[in-house]
Parts: structure tokens; C-alpha cells; sequence
């Protein structure tokens, strides 16, 4: 197993008050090697700390999180993170944001460039390379960021909606894009959304969360015997979609 949540508990303390909030609670999950599993849930559920969990920036309050069968201490240059918004050094061209994660790595400048470019190459951006931030859309910008991300050569990939504040096309473009370099690259990705499509598209797995606790739900297997042409338009498809929306849904109707 490359992740295991083993019945992890993350609470915070509430301002005057001597009760604390449970953001997540028993989360047991086990991620594959290689495989794309995506995170599933409403808003305010808890997807961010899981995430938070994994880089090793947060700690749980009880459980364990374990990367190859080891406890997470801290961040490690072996899990990748792509957030929402542009983490990308506006100084920096796109080539230079990408050599950043390859200093990191202590990677020689000689041979920097010709990585850094290639894992442009790698993400659709052939020609952008010295291209300012700024200088770049929304999707080339999020491409940069996954270019940097893998360019530390990861061997986990974490996602914090990375696509949600693209519109509509260019999200459908990236998420294409994203399982071609999964495909290629055989990463392990861990993938946060709040899109019940974006989550079926590209899971082969499927985490549905539910909110307060923010606890796991049900873990869903997708599997489609094709994917050629329009998949969002199989049946199958829908149905999965159906499934996982009636099960937020169940989610969102206060009982008692
Ligand atoms: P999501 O990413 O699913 O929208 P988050 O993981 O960001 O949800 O937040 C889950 C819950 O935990 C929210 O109610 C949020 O207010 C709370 N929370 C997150 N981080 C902290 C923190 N550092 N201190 C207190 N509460 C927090
Ligand atoms: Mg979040």
C-alpha cells in the first residue's frame, strides 16, 4: 500500500471554548501504488486537512498516516502539491519555475534546463517556456505548477482542486491532459474536488466524503471498459454520477 490512513482524527481548538471541532473523524483509507484516487465531498468537509494530513504539514490528533508502511513526520520532496491558485513565482519564467523544483533537487544547471523543458514538453506547454506568469492563462499557469510539481519527481501526487477556478473547457482540457501524464508517468495521484463529474472522470477510484464529521463515506470502484469518445456521455457514467450525488444529497437534507 503507497498511503494508509489507519483511523485518523483531526480536531482543532475552538476559541473560547473547551470543546474542539472534529474536522475529520475515523478516516481509514488506503491509496495504491499508482493509482488515481479521487476525493469526492461538499465544501467545509475536510478534504483540504486529509490533504494537509498527507503533506505532513498537519498532525493528526490520533491515528497515523503512513506513506510505504512508514509514519509521515514532515514534508518530504516525495509528495507533490498542486493547489487552486497559482503558486507560481511571478519572477520566474515558466522554465524557471519548473528548474525551481530541480534545484531543490540538487539537480545541476546544465542539466536543469533540458528537465525542466522537457516536463514542459510533458504538460502541453512546448514554446511558453519563457513566459512570464502573467504572460500565461489560467490553465498554462496550472499547467506550470504540475510541471513544477513533477519535476521534483514525486513519487505521490497531491491535488487540491487544482482545476476549479478554470472555466468549464480548459478544466475538460487539463483533466485530459492530467490522466495522459498519469498514464505516462505512473504517479500515484491523490485528487481533491467538490465535482461529483471531475471525480468519476478521473478516478479509478471514488471517495465520497460527508461533512460534520468530515468522514469517508463510501469508497466507490470506477471502471469503464472504454473510455473511447465522450465517456461523461455513457451510461455508466451516469450512473455513477447518479450514485454519488444521491449520496451527497442524502447528505445535505438535515434529519431529526
Ligand atoms: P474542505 O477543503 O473540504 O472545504 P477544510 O479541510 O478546509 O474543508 O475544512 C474542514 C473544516 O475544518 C472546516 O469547518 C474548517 O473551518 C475547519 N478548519 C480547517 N482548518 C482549520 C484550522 N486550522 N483551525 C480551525 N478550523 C479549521
Ligand atoms: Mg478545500
Amino acid at each position: 500500500m503507497k498511503i494508509q490512513f489507519v483511523d485518523v482524527t483531526k480536531s482543532f481548538p475552538v476559541r473560547d471554548s473547551s470543546v474542539p471541532f472534529t474536522a475529520l473523524s475515523d478516516i481509514s483509507l488506503e491509496v495504491r501504488e499508482g493509482e488515481f484516487l479521487t476525493l469526492v465531498g461538499p465544501s467545509g468537509c475536510g478534504k483540504s486537512t486529509l490533504l494537509d494530513l498527507l503533506t505532513g504539514l498537519v498532525k493528526p490528533t490520533s491515528g497515523e498516516i503512513l506513506i510505504d508502511g512508514v509514519p509521515v513526520s514532515g514534508p518530504g520532496l516525495d509528495r507533490g502539491i498542486v493547489f487552486q491558485q497559482y503558486a507560481l513565482f511571478p519572477w520566474r519564467t515558466a522554465v524557471a519555475n519548473v528548474e525551481f523544483g530541480l534545484e531543490a533537487k540538487g539537480v545541476p544547471r546544465r542539466e536543469r534546463r533540458a528537465l525542466a523543458l522537457s516536463y514542459l514538453e510533458l504538460v502541453g506547454l512546448h514554446g511558453f517556456a519563457d513566459r512570464y506568469p502573467h504572460e500565461l492563462s489560467g490553465g498554462m499557469r496550472q499547467r506550470v505548477a504540475i510541471a513544477r510539481s513533477l519535476a521534483f519527481d514525486p513519487d505521490v501526487l497531491l491535488m487540491d482542486e487544482p482545476f476549479a477556478a478554470l472555466d468549464a473547457q480548459t478544466r475538460e482540457s487539463l483533466q485530459e491532459e492530467l490522466l495522459r501524464i498519469w498514464e505516462k508517468t505512473g504517479k500515484t495521484i491523490v485528487f481533491i474536488t467538490h465535482g461529483i463529474d471531475e471525480a468519476v472522470y478521473l478516478g479509478q477510484r471514488v471517495a465520497v466524503m460527508s461533512a460534520s464529521p468530515g468522514r469517508i463515506r463510501t469508497v466507490f470502484d470506477v471502471s469503464f471498459t472504454s473510455r473511447e469518445g465522450d465517456l461523461r456521455a455513457q451510461p455508466l457514467f451516469g450512473e455513477y454520477r447518479h450514485e454519488i450525488w444521491s449520496l451527497l444529497r442524502e447528505e445535505a437534507v438535515p434529519v431529526g
